[in-house]
């Protein structure tokens, strides 16, 4: 009898997740410097970590023999003063990707559908296949999530609804107006669970808590991954109504949150000059990259966030050229978008260096195709 035979239905649903790969694997497989390989594939800060954290971190080795505080006791009272709400509100994760696994313990089962847009998170879809649910996939609209077309899937069945905003991999964000409008006409047996991965780089917020105390069924995913810098420290936590966060908390492992990323979360909340500057930086970075690219000729998506979308012809074409030469970024395929690469925006010598090699690549196609080489 083989494994298999014994194990559940849903792990073979399961589709697969593409990470980025690891600097070091690809400098290893194309003999490359690995210090002269870079990353633009897993919307990581390239600013590096928030120093403040980085000396939190220093701190803490010395006590790496100590189990963590299994309630994450500072961090959350930490975050219900940034949300203005209570500690009970608050749900940490191995990363908010482990949130969405707990929801998925709380809440899926077969026979139970989950609605979320057809280029949504592939993590949504990962999940609800885990547990045996259905997904009802809604088409999206001008690259962010169709709120009519969503709120129209949703049935009888529906548990969870999930929404990204702004949206990875597409880029754009929705109106948080629109957002709140959209929670407060769900019915009552379903949950939105607004993924909020991003929102630091949002000039404007949904306020989730507010909404909450609305009488809304909604839940705040954030993360300490994207312009916190820590995505190597898997650090995220969920936020909302107490008796759903009580839920989620009985489902999760005593110590999900590690010692070192829970002491570096609290510092760099503390760390609003570092922030700032990422942010800016990112903007600026975003302006170079889509002005770069519109100016070789493709069309791109500049998005909310950090990163931009860009329709290149065969996406994974010139993602494997680009590893090739050092350069790491995001084929789409596996979203739908298989004329499409992800590149996560960089310093701005990052993003120059990204631009050369595309005008380089993108002459070599040309010269293949003119000689007829290519398709
Ligand atoms: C990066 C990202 C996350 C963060 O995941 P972590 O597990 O916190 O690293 C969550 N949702 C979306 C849409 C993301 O792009």
């Amino acid at each position: 009898m083989k494994y298999a035979e014994l194990a559940n239905a849903g792990v073979f649903d399961q589709p697969v997740y593409e990470p980025g790969k690891p600097i070091d694997l690809v400098a290893r497989e194309h003999g490359l410097d690995p210090d002269s390989i870079l990353k633009l594939a897993s919307n990581e800060n390239p600013f590096g970590p928030s120093p403040k954290a980085i000396e939190a971190v220093k701190k803490i080795a010395l006590s790496l023999h100590l189990y963590p505080d299994g309630a994450c006791t500072a961090l959350r009272d930490r975050l219900a003063v940034r949300h203005g709400v209570d500690a009970d509100w608050i749900v940490p994760g191995n990363g908010s990707n482990e949130i969405i696994e707990l929801l998925g313990h709380v809440f899926l089962r077969p026979g139970v559908e989950v609605v979320m847009g057809s280029q949504a998170f592939i993590v949504y879809r990962l999940v609800a296949k885990l547990f045996g649910a259905d997904v009802v996939d809604v088409p999206m609209k001008d690259y962010a999530h169709d709120l009519v077309g969503m709120a129209a899937a949703v049935t009888a069945k529906t548990r969870l609804v999930f929404l990204a905003s702004p949206n990875n991999p597409t880029g754009p964000a929705n109106d948080p107006a629109e957002i709140a409008q959209f929670a407060r006409n769900l019915p009552e047996h379903v949950i939105l669970v607004l993924d909020e991965a991003y929102a630091e780089y949002l000039e404007e917020n949904v306020d989730v808590a507010g909404l909450v105390n609305e009488g809304c069924r909604i839940i705040g995913l954030r993360t300490f991954s994207k312009v916190f810098g820590l995505g190597g420290l898997r650090v995220g936590y969920g936020y909302g109504d107490p008796e759903l966060i009580s839920l989620l908390q009985r489902v999760r492992q005593p110590f999900n949150v590690n010692l070192v990323g829970q002491v570096a979360a609290l510092a760099a909340l503390d760390d609003d000059a570092f922030v700032e500057r990422c942010l800016r930086a990112n903007a600026a970075g975003r302006k170079q990259l889509v002005e770069g690219v519109q100016a070789l000729g493709y069309e791109v998506v500049g998005g909310d966030a950090n990163f931009v979308l860009i329709r290149v012809g065969e996406g994974f074409a010139l993602f494997r050229e680009m590893q090739a030469q050092g350069v790491i970024i995001r084929p789409l395929a596996a979203y739908g978008m298989p004329e499409f690469v992800r590149v996560t925006i960089g310093r701005p010598d990052e993003n120059v260096r990204f631009l050369e090699l595309l005008e380089k690549i993108r002459g070599v196609a040309s010269a293949r195709t003119e000689a007829g080489a290519l398709r």
